[in-house]
């Protein structure tokens, strides 16, 4: 049965005669021992693995386009990007350009944007997830003779796949991780580098295996954990989170159809309005991304399924009354910017992973003997981040107006709230600074303002990263002005206009401005 079927089998000679020799020592074993079943499964994954079997590219670039603003709001620009990668994929026709790499928050459409482009291009879709993934056995499987053993999950994938040539998402490449259990970014470089991926060595398989026809596709939250050989394979395109009205967007016009087909039902069963949805977004979601904003769709179209199931009247186009019944009370209002109403308090802008965020700076003096403390699980740079500040104020105390002596008097304590959540990096330089001298002047920051920028020890201030996420970070919590780097104009420029709406922008180079504009 094995050989008739294998008949059908598109595999090269080699791969042919390495199955007829396999079943020869099948045939040969008696079928009670239990090495007999491993032979039987281990045939059986050739049978079931794609050789040389492609779908037919669909190159209709149009028609592509088509498919990505059906499925996706917004993102023009990253759709852009696809576009000309597909251009060019079909001109050379072969897999040989960098790997695309949608780099950015959660929940912004990085992994369905891979799914899109499968069915763009009409190949077979596989996911992989390499989050958490250490052992490089999981990527290249088990030789065959340890008890259990299994192909990697590249191979899998592609047995899943039943084509030689999908669009293969590997997703959280940044959370691959080493360990003592081998190394398996190495391996990840193998099936990544077009010059090698024609035979990837499977451990179980025993054969090389071609991968030089699959398109794959990476996403990522970070780009700084991803292993820097990788990196360089890779086109990073990044994809920023959205703004609120964005969000709004995308939940009317995909989110709650998906959701309603989800629960059997569509668009004449429920219908929530732009500022109900509005109210759903800005008290129920904190995020860069809409996957929890999907979630809290989901609770109210699994209102109405109830209703409708019970057949119980409820009211079809949702009240703001609902929201508060379904979702319970609005839950997130930390986000929104404080009045910082004593000396010391500062808004700064920080990126993490997940997006960006706003975060306060807090500095109060004690009588002391100028020790100064710095809490809230700040990471090593931030730490120094306060030193540098401290010392850069003692030394140009005159320019800002402070009486030297202070600084023997009284100690000196920084706090960055929400202690929990770790936080690094030197984009916090500005901030502190600007906290301490107007802790020490007792003057208060003006009002709506938040800043980000590295500071030096001779006062510069230095440029710093994940600009769109702070910017969008920034409008969430309903801040006026931001101050930042000279150098970061050119970021801002790159940003679409919209998002900048409502925002006074601060350039500044040396930290004497920085003072002169907060206090
Ligand atoms: P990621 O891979 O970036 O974490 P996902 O691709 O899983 O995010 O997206 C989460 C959900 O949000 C999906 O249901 C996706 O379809 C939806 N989504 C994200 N961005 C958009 C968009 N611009 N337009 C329509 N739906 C979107």
């Amino acid at each position: 049965e094995m050989k008739a079927k294998a008949k059908e089998k598109l595999w090269d000679e080699k791969v042919a005669k390495h199955f007829e020799k396999e079943v020869g020592k099948l045939q040969r074993m008696n079928p009670q021992v239990s090495e007999y079943s491993i032979q039987r499964n281990y045939l059986e994954l050739f049978l079931d693995l794609p050789w040389n079997e492609f779908s037919k590219d669909k190159f209709d670039l149009k028609r592509a386009k088509k498919i990505l603003d059906r499925d996706h709001y917004g993102l023009d620009d990253v759709k852009r990007r696809i576009i000309e990668y597909l251009a060019v994929l079909k001109l050379r026709n072969d897999m040989k350009s960098p790997i695309l790499c949608f780099y950015g928050p959660p929940g912004v459409g990085k992994t369905s944007l891979g799914k899109s482009i499968a069915e763009a291009l009409g190949r077979e879709y596989v996911r992989m997830s390499l989050g958490g993934l250490r052992d490089e056995a999981e990527i290249r499987g088990h030789r065959k003779t340890y008890i259990g053993a299994m192909p990697g999950r590249i191979i899998q994938s592609l047995k899943k796949a039943g084509t030689s040539n999908p669009v293969f998402v590997l997703d959280e490449i940044d959370k691959l991780s080493n360990s003592h259990q081998g190394d398996p970014s190495s391996a990840m470089l193998e099936v990544l580098d077009p010059e090698q991926n024609n035979a990837f060595y499977d451990n179980f398989l025993e054969m090389g295996y071609d991968l030089s026809k699959v398109m794959f596709i990476a996403t990522s939250n970070s780009l700084a954990t991803i292993q820097p050989a990788l990196r360089d394979r890779m086109e990073i395109i990044n994809v920023t989170g959205y703004t609120i009205e964005e969000k709004v967007e995308i939940a009317k016009r995909h989110l709650l159809l998906k959701q309603l087909k989800e629960h059997g039902l569509d668009a004449s069963h429920l219908k929530i309005g732009k500022p109900q949805l509005e109210k759903i977004v800005e008290g129920y979601t904190r995020e860069s991304g809409v996957r929890g904003l999907e979630k809290q769709i989901a609770k109210m179209v699994r209102f109405a399924a109830k209703n409708i199931a019970m057949e119980e009247d409820y009211n079809i186009k949702v009240t703001n009354a609902d929201i508060i019944e379904v979702l319970g009370g609005p839950k997130l209002e930390r986000d929104k910017y404080e009045n910082n109403n004593v000396a010391g308090v500062v808004t700064g802008l920080a990126w993490t992973s997940v997006g960006g965020d706003i975060l306060f700076i807090e500095s109060i003096l004690s009588k002391g003997k100028g020790n100064l403390s710095i809490t809230g699980n700040l990471g090593k740079v931030m730490k120094e981040s306060a030193t540098i500040a401290m010392e850069y104020i003692k030394s140009n105390a005159d320019s800002f107006g402070i009486n030297p002596e202070v600084f023997d008097k009284y100690n000196v304590h920084i706090h960055v709230p929400e202690g929990a959540t770790p936080k690094d990096g030197p984009s916090a330089g500005v901030t502190m600074l600007t906290s301490l001298v107007s802790l020490f002047t007792q003057k208060k920051v003006k009002k709506s303002l938040a800043m980000t920028g590295e500071i030096t020890l001779r006062g510069k201030v230095l440029p710093v990263g994940g600009i769109k996420e702070k910017i969008l970070a920034a409008k969430r919590a309903r801040i006026k002005e931001i101050l930042l780097c000279e150098e970061n104009r050119r970021d801002i420029e790159e940003i679409k206009p919209e998002y900048l709406k409502g925002l006074t922008f601060h350039y500044v180079t040396d930290m004497s401005e920085v003072i002169d504009i907060a206090v």
